[in-house]
Parts: structure tokens; sequence; C-alpha cells
């Protein structure tokens, strides 16, 4: 039993893989795709399985999938339909031929709000259609999975998803009314209710689809009384194929018995959906109970109330949150208790969804044990409340100090009437085999989520896993219940349905397979005729990654890299396109290789070594890794803070190890030490960038697109004023301002300006006299052996700040984010590191903090701000919409996430493309050009202003230089449209135009001299 080793289906060794994915790619106008990478890239779904596919399909619409399956039947290769991948049950991975809808098969057919139905390509996501229906029609689709921002409609249907709402109106098989299928023999059919006059006429026509009902009518005469009596009468009976649709009472709808068979029978190409009234408005009645259980007993009464949603939540929940630092400004909103119901009640005006609350609250208050009872009012804390719910994976699956934990049994289902009682006797499991597990979910449904610490590493957890699962399928059996609720068999729980409905039943199962799939060839070995539950698995005891050296220390991994690898749980949230910051690559793409997911799995087969065989060398990884912009919005914005940056970083390190790297890494990676020589020539500097011809061949040579223009550099940097300043506030407590390399050299506006609010604010500015970068660039080309010298030259420079206490300003904010998250990472034993990373502020941290009795001046205007992707992930921008509020701006905080320029990413010919795209996809650009004249723009980031400049008629100005307009002009700021133009980035003044000539020559010489040396060193490296 050791678990690791794939399982391939019978026959795939004789497929002649080269001679298929040639007949593959002349068949279909999509993608083709059978390489290393995208193999390993498709390995996972959402569960502790993993099977390298032999290829992957993405077919642009429903002929290319027909023609994809024809090309697999010619050669006997199994196929695999794919979604989103969020499956928790194995039941996405195979190898087989992968055709994934998710890219381009995303078109709503149709919505007819009179007959409330919609049809969908399988490629749709859920709340792509709801948004439309619920704002245009007060109509849903009511199965509303947690992942319904990304989950589409193949894979809901592929597994009878259900979720919050489905308390209102069932699981996804309620919500289908008929579907457009192909089977693996190619016979392609709408199937949906079908009336005996109906069945009697498509039996006697004969063809394979005669046969296929024909087949089907026999099988459910003979299974009948059988289905009636071993399906579970639950509303979350999930397990199993749906035979009881078949039943006449059910009208022997086909549609709904092919849902839930998790691509085991036949693909979807495009599904009609029954769409609900969604009550427009909603109350949120949270009930606080000693207990988990307790919470569970009392769900039957709110049912009778009729709630649109009705979830539990247990404390551990709770516990694990806080722990994590995660949703503490939530958790003091709920009532008190140990266990909690999150009470949803809808209806047309507020007013009555709240008297519907009212009226339960008033029952359960005469109760003697009634519960703690809060009903909410504010529409943005119901939001917030219901965020702690669905944040319950990312809160419990990598907890400090404790095992890792794992899905397996995550979904079970009973009575709603027994939910307490199951509860007990799960918990006494979980106890006597040594498990933790928080408890949460769709108690009003009877269905339980959890992950638990198994120990899926070696033999002896293996076995304490497999005999825990045989007694807590046989505890949901005893309780009338479903061993899954939502998530579907796979290979999960495949292997226990015999205790859940008997051999006989089993057997019809393999009967339904065999009437669809004679050849076993669609999605093989899930559901039916099941892999072990101890195979295929991402760990098991023979799993073995080499540990590597790394430079950075990976704290939350116990410093293992190849933990780092598989700390991604699938989650899916980095293929939200619509909001936050992750992951602008795939909201520009829309391709899974460039998801924070694809990357994170690319990286643990690498470490795995079966799809990816020559490790950090791998030009496939690389690939897959390049379009990473190391905008951190993965740390952020992931459920388990995957943080790819940080893993780019360290895999580039490797990867180049003794190799030269692309030019852009010399030319930008190392572009403090440009600065610092064109700081004396920058006349010459510019013109050798700006000058027509000239800056072409000079911008190809440097790696860099020509459509880009390269931001000039000041003739007098800010350091150089500086030192022509007398001192001022010389009694006052200082502050370090730290002088980085872009406002330095490029911007020394707005550090000009953050000297002027600082001293204005009280105090006495430092700027230290060594030449220091934080190596921001670096980490973006994995110069990692450089980045750690320029900490040590920083560290030894601000020594005796560090030591004083003395607060040290960044004003750009990526630096400020390297100071707090790469230095402790990549020197986690030096404590001066560590206090510098704790004493180093935004401008607004720093006002908030230690000046708060600071008399800030007013500026009654509207601004819209723009957050630097490193700020959202590291910190958040809470002291930045604080000091907003303080000076009066009426601030906008945009949700427009990665700007796309991200350092040097954007400036690179081969990115610049994908830049532009981002800047648009993610939301940013669309904001600017909406933003009205007289609204001020605020960037604190310097690609971020850049960006904004280079691609809109826009300038974004920074907090610093908005607090100087409001001391220059008083609260209304400057006048008119535009306010931008009255505060620079950057004044070219100064002559100095002679000392320039006499230094050109030096200059050349020492810029040849430098670059020779950095790629000797670099070479050895
Ligand atoms: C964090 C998290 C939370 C979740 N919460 C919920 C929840 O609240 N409720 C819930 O029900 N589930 C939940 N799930 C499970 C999962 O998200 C749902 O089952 C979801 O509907 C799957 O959609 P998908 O697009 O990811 O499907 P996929 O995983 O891609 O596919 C699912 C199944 O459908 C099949 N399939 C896909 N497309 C087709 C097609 N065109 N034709 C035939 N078969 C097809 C696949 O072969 C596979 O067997 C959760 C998962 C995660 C990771
Ligand atoms: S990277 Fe994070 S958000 Fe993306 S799938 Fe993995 S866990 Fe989910
Ligand atoms: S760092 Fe940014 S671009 Fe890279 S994976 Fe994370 S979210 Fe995506």
């Amino acid at each position: 039993m050791s678990g690791h080793a794939t399982l391939a289906p019978e026959g795939v060794e004789e497929i002649d893989l080269k001679a298929l994915e040639r007949e593959l790619a002349g068949a279909v106008e999509g993608e083709v795709r059978f390489d290393a990478g995208t193999r390993a890239i498709y390995s996972h779904d959402s569960s502790n399985y993993r099977q390298p596919p032999l290829g992957v399909v993405i077919p642009r619409h429903a002929e290319d999938v027909v023609a994809a399956v024809r090309a697999c039947r010619e050669h006997g290769a199994p196929v695999l339909p794919r979604g989103c991948a969020t499956s928790l049950s194995g039941e996405t991975t195979n190898v087989a031929v992968v055709i994934d809808t998710s890219k381009y098969m995303r078109e709503i057919v149709e919505i007819d709000p009179q007959r409330e139905i919609a049809r969908v390509q399988p490629g749709v996501i859920r709340d792509q259609l709801a948004e439309i229906t619920e704002s245009r029609h007060e109509l849903t689709f009511a199965p509303d999975t947690s992942t319904h921002e990304y989950a589409t409609f193949g894979g809901m249907i592929g597994n009878n998803s259900c979720g919050i709402h489905s308390v209102m109106a069932g699981r996804t098989a309620d919500n289908v009314e008929e579907l457009e299928i192909v089977t693996y023999d190619g016979e392609r059919m709408r199937v949906g209710p079908t009336s005996e006059e109906e069945l009697e006429e498509i039996i006697a026509a004969g063809g394979r689809r005669g046969e296929i009902y024909r087949e089907m009518r026999e099988l459910r005469d003979r299974q009948a009384d059988r289905i009636r009596e071993r399906y579970p009468d639950i509303p979350r009976r999930v397990s199993g194929y749906n035979l009881d649709e078949l039943l006449p009472e059910k009208g022997f709808n086909v549609a709904r018995a092919l849902v839930g068979s998790e691509g085991t029978l036949a693909t979807v190409l495009e599904a009609t959906v029954r769409l609900v009234h969604s009550p427009p408005a909603r109350s949120l009645l949270v009930l606080g109970y000693p207990s988990v259980f307790e919470a569970a007993d009392h769900v039957p009464e709110i049912l009778a109330h009729e709630p649109v949603g009705l979830e539990g939540i247990d404390s551990r929940l709770i516990d694990d949150m806080v722990q994590k630092g995660r949703h503490t400004s939530e958790v003091p909103l709920l009532p008190g208790g140990e266990g909690w119901l999150l009470v949803e009640f809808g209806a047309e005006e507020r007013e009555q969804s709240h008297a519907r609350a009212e009226e339960c609250m008033a029952e359960l208050r005469r109760d003697p044990t009634a519960p703690e009872m809060k009903l909410f009012d504010d529409a943005g804390e119901e939001q917030r409340l219901w965020e702690i719910r669905e944040a319950g994976l990312g809160a419990t699956s990598y907890v400090q100090g404790e095992r890792d934990h794992w899905p397996g049994w995550e979904d079970a289902a009973v009575p709603p009437a027994r939910l307490g009682s199951y509860l007990r006797g799960f918990r006494r499991l979980l106890d006597e085999h040594g498990y933790r597990a928080a408890l949460y979910g769709h108690f009003g449904d009877g269905c339980v989520h959890c992950r638990i610490d198994f120990d899926l590493r070696s033999a002896g957890g293996l076995r304490t896993w497999r005999r825990f699962l045989d007694r807590v399928a046989d505890l949901v059996v005893e309780h009338g219940g479903s061993l899954s609720g939502e998530h579907g068999d796979g290979q999960q729980r495949a292997e226990l349905l015999p205790k859940m409905y008997g051999e006989e039943l089993v057997g019809a199962f393999g009967e339904m397979k065999r009437i669809w799939d004679p050849g076993n060839r669609m999605n093989p070995h899930k559901v039916v005729d099941p892999y072990p539950i101890v195979s295929n698995m991402k760990l098991g005891s023979d799993y073995a990654p080499p540990e590597v050296d790394t430079h950075f220390a990976f704290p939350e991994d116990g410093g293992s890299f190849a933990h780092a690898a598989l700390r991604c749980v699938g989650a899916g949230k980095c293929r939200n396109a619509a909001s936050d910051t992750m992951c602008p690559s795939y909201m520009a793409t829309k391709d899974e290789e460039h998801t924070t997911r694809g990357r994170a799995r690319i990286l643990y087969e690498m470490l795995e070594g079966q799809t990816i065989t020559d490790g950090f060398r791998s030009d496939e990884v690389h690939e897959a890794l390049d379009l990473c912009l190391s905008c951190k919005g993965c740390k952020g914005d992931c459920p388990v803070s995957v943080d790819m940056a940080t893993y780019k970083a360290e895999f580039l390190s490797g990867h180049y190890k003794r190799r030269l790297r692309p030019m852009a890494a010399y030319s930008m990676g190392l572009i403090m030490l440009h600065a610092r020589l064109a700081q004396h020539v920058p006349r010459l500097a510019n013109l050798l960038t700006h000058a027509p011809g000239v800056n072409r061949l000079v911008k190809r040579a440097a790696g860099l697109s020509g459509e880009r223009e390269i931001p000039p550099f000041a003739h007098q940097t800010f350091k150089a004023w500086w030192q022509g300043r007398g001192a001022v506030n010389p009694n006052a407590d200082p502050v370090v301002l730290f002088p980085d390399t872009f406002n330095n050299f490029l911007h020394p506006e707005p550090i000009k300006a953050a000297v002027r609010v600082l001293e204005d604010a009280g105090f006495r500015v430092v700027v230290p006299a060594p030449a220091l970068c934080c190596g921001r660039p670096l980490y973006d080309y994995g110069m990692l052996d450089t980045a750690k010298l320029f900490w040590r030259r920083m560290l030894d420079a601000l020594a005796p700040h560090i030591h004083d206490g003395v607060p040290v300003v960044g004003i750009e904010p990526s630096c400020v984010a390297s100071f707090r998250d790469e230095l402790p990472n990549l020197m986690p034993h030096d404590e001066d590191a560590k206090r510098l990373s704790l004493q180093t502020l935004t401008l607004a941290e720093f006002l908030q903090r230690h000046a708060p009795d600071w008399d800030a001046p007013r500026l009654s205007r509207r601004a819209l701000v723009h957050g630097h992707c490193h700020q959202e992930a590291t910190a958040g921008m809470s002291a930045e919409q604080e000091l907003y509020e303080r000076l009066g701006l009426d601030a906008e905080i945009l949700d427009s996430g990665c700007c796309g320029l991200a350092g040097s990413f954007g400036f690179e010919r081969e990115h610049d493309e994908i830049s532009r795209e981002i800047a648009e996809q993610a939301r940013l650009l669309p904001a600017v050009r909406e933003a009205g004249e007289e609204t001020i723009l605020i960037a604190d980031g310097f690609s971020c202003k850049t960006q904004i400049e280079q691609l809109s008629e826009r300038r974004a100005l920074h907090t610093a230089q908005v607090i100087a307009m409001a001391l220059d002009h008083g609260p209304s700021g400057v006048a008119g449209s535009r306010p931008e133009a009255a505060y620079p980035d950057l004044v070219q003044n100064g002559d100095g135009r002679l000392r320039e000539a006499a230094l050109v020559g030096g200059a050349v010489a020492a810029g040849l001299g430098v670059a020779a040396g950095a790629t000797a060193l670099l070479r050895s490296r």
C-alpha cells in the first residue's frame, strides 16, 4: 500500500501517441498539446490524486469535441472531459486525452427569461451566467458551489454540484432540462425527459441511440424496485449514477441520469438549464450554539422557516482562521457560541426578508435554550460573514504547528434531521483515529465539509486512513446518508459504493457504464470498476521528491521547496478573471498554463520527476513560469498563500546557474548599476534611449520592446538635490527616507514631495549617503546571490539606524515589499534583517503610526487609487485608506489588479503585448479611462505610474505629491482638469553639459567594464 505510482487504463501503452497527436492536430481547430509541460500541468485536480494525461485538446467548439473524440476512438485512446478541474475526488485526472472546454467554449447560447431556461456551452462559468440572469431577470442557477466564480457548467453537470442555495432549488441534476452530448462511439444527440411514447419511438427507430435507450429501459425495469428501496431520499444524494431519474415517476429523464456521471458516460456539448427566481432582498441571521453538534440538532426547526441558505461552522474553523491572521476583523461579528448557523432569508423587499428572520428569531426565543442571535443589517457585513464560510478550505489546509490537512472525507451528507447524531459519531471516529478537523458545510442539506490531517506519506498512515474510510462510510450508511453530498465519487469514494448501494446496484452502475461506453474509454476506472483508493496519489509512502538547497528559507513550508511546490490545494481561485490581483497572466490568456495553479503543478512535477525529467534545467518549467509577472498577487489572494513570485525567483536562480541569462536580465535586472553610471551622463543616456533610430538599436540589444519608451534619467538625482539642502527640523525625531533606484534616478519629484510631507509632519529626514538598493529587479531574474550582497550592504549602511529603532520610509511600494518579504526570507537568521523588515513602512503607515497628531492638510477632491500589487499582497492598503480620509479625499481604492508592467516585465520584447493586455483585462485601463478629468489618479508604484502614463492620456500622482498639492493649494487643490499636470515626476533642469561631455568617454569605458564584469560574474554563478 504505497500509493504513489500511476495506474493507467488497459491498452494505453499500445497507443501510437505521435500519430494520435498528429491526427488530433489535423482534426480540430483548437489547440492540441502533448508536450511534457502541458501534461505536467494537467496531471492534477483538487484531490489527493494525480495522473499525467496522454495529451490535451482545447477545443474551440462542439465540432472540435466531436472530432477529437473520433480521433481518440480511432486510436483506442481514453477521453477525459474537463472544465476548471476543481474536483476533489480524483475524477478529473486520468491517463487519457483531456478535452478542456474551459478556454474557448464559454458561450451563453440563449437566455429565455419567459421559459426560465438558459442554454450554455460546457465551458461557461456558473457566475458568468448567474450575474447576467440575476441582474437582468431576477433569475438564477441555484446550485452555487464555493467555486462559483470559476467552476464550469460541464464540471457542475459532471459532478452534480450543489451549493449554499441548493436548499432553495436542489442539486445540478434538479436544474438540468436537456443536454446535447456525444458518446465515445460518436453518437451525438439531445437528451432530456422522455415520455413513454417518445421512448417507444426512439427504441423503434433503432440505431445506436435506440439501442442505448432500449438497454437503459431494460436496466431500469430490472432494477426499479431496488432503486426505490436503496436510493436514500435525502437532499444531497450525489454518490452513484442517477438511475432513479430513469424511473417512470421521474419521466425517464436521460439528461438528469447523466448528471453526476463524472465524464464516464458521455461528453456534454451543450446544456439547457433551469433558472429559478432569485429573491433580490436577503437578510442574514446568525445563530450561536454551545457546540456545532447542538447547531446541527436545530437544523430541522430552522428549515421549517424556509430559508434560502442554511450553513454551519464550528469554532475550530474560527480558531484556525484566527491563528492564520485571516478574517480577524470578521470573527468578532459572530454572536457568542462554539457552533454557528448562518441562516439566509430571501424576499422581494428587505423589510420582508427581515420580517421572516425576525419571525424565526421570535419562535426560537420561546425555547429556554435559545441560541445567541444576531440579525445583520449591513450588506457589507453580511458579505464578510459569507466569506468566513467560503474560506473554509484556505483556513484549514496548513495550520501552523499541525500536520497538513487533506480532502478525503470532505462532503458526506445525511438526512438533515440526523445531522447532529452523525456529527457526534463522526467526531468520535476522528478522535479514535487521532485525526483533527474543523467542521463546516451545507447543514441545511445535511452535508458536512472538512479537511482532515490524514497521514498520507507513510504506509501506516495510509492503512489508518483506509480503515477510517471504511468506518466512516458505515457511519454515513447507518444514518441513511450519501458518501458524497456534492463532490462526487471519482476514485476517492467509488470503492466504497457497495456499502451504500449493495452489490446489485453497483452492478447496475457497471451495466449503465457498458450501455454508454462499452469499450471503457470514457474516464475509465472512476465511479465504476474503480482504481483502488490508495493509488495514483500525489503523496503515498513512496513519494520522495529531492530536497533542494534554496536561497529563500520558505518558513511556512518548513524550509522545504518540495512542500512549497505541493502547497497549492487546487481551489482554482487563480482562475477567477473578474476580480482581485491573482492571476494577471491567466486573466489575459485564459490558459491553464498561465495560472498560479498550473505553475505550482509543474514545479511539483519537476521535483516528482515523472513528466519533467530535467529538473531545474527544464525549458517546459521555464515556459510555464515565463508569463508570471512576479506580482505577488497569489501570495495575497490565494487561500493558501502560494507565493509564485518567490518560487519563480528560486527556479530561475537554479535554471540559470552557470549560464547566461537573457539580455533583459542584465539591462533591467541590473538597472541600479546602469543608473549609477547614467547619473553622471544623463543626457547621453537619454539620447541613446530616445534618439530616433539609435533608441531602437539600444532597446533591441537590451532585449526590450521597441514600442516602449524607456523612462528618462533625471539630470539631477534626488540625492544630488538632497545634498544641496540645508537642515530642516534639526532637533526633531529622525526618519530614514529610503532613496530607491526608481525615484532617486528617474522620478525625483515624488520623493522630494515625501521630504516635504515628512518635514511638515515635524520630522528630521535622514537620507543614507551610500548608494543602496533593495535589489527588487534582481528577483524577477532569479539573481539571488547578487540580491543577498545588496542586502548585506544595506544592513551594514543602516545598522546604526536599525539599532536605534529609527523608522525607514520607502515610497516605492515594491521596495517596501522587498524589505518586508524577501529580506527576512533570504536572511532568516539575521537579527538586523528582521528588525529592518519590521521598521520599514510606507509613507501612509509611517504617518498613521508616528504622526497621529499631525495637522494634515485638507484636500476635498475625488480620487481613484490603484494599489501596487506587491503592497496589496504584503501589507494591504488600509493605512493609505485612512490617510486619504484624514486628508478629506473622496478616494476610491480600485479593484484594478496588476498594472501589467510589473517592474521590467512589460518592457521586455516578448512581454510587451501581454503587459498591455493585462492592463486592460485586469481592469486598470478601463478604470482610468472612465475617471473624470478632474479626478485625481493616485498610484504609488513606479511601474503602475509608468504603465498608466504610457497607455492612457492620464498620469497618476504619488500619494506624497497629492499631500504636497494640499499643502500648496489648500482644500480645492489644483484647479481644472488633469490636476497631475502641475505635479510632474521629473523636472529636467541644470546645465552641466560640459562636465557631462568630459565624463562621457570615461563613463562609456566604465559602462563597458561594468557590463563585462557583470557578465563574467553572472557566468560564474
Ligand atoms: C475549494 C473548493 C470548494 C468547493 N465547493 C464546492 C461546493 O460548494 N459545492 C460543490 O458541489 N462542489 C464544490 N467543490 C467541487 C467542485 O468545485 C465542483 O464539483 C465544480 O462544480 C466542478 O467544476 P469544474 O469546472 O471544476 O469541473 P471539473 O473538475 O473540470 O470536472 C468535474 C467532472 O465533470 C466532468 N466533466 C467536465 N466537463 C464535462 C463535459 N463537458 N462533459 C462531461 N463531463 C464533464 C469531468 O470529467 C469531471 O469528472 C469545491 C471544490 C473546491 C476545490
Ligand atoms: S494557486 Fe492558490 S488559488 Fe490557485 S488553485 Fe492553487 S490554492 Fe487555489
Ligand atoms: S506572482 Fe502574479 S503573475 Fe505570478 S503566479 Fe502569482 S498572481 Fe500570477
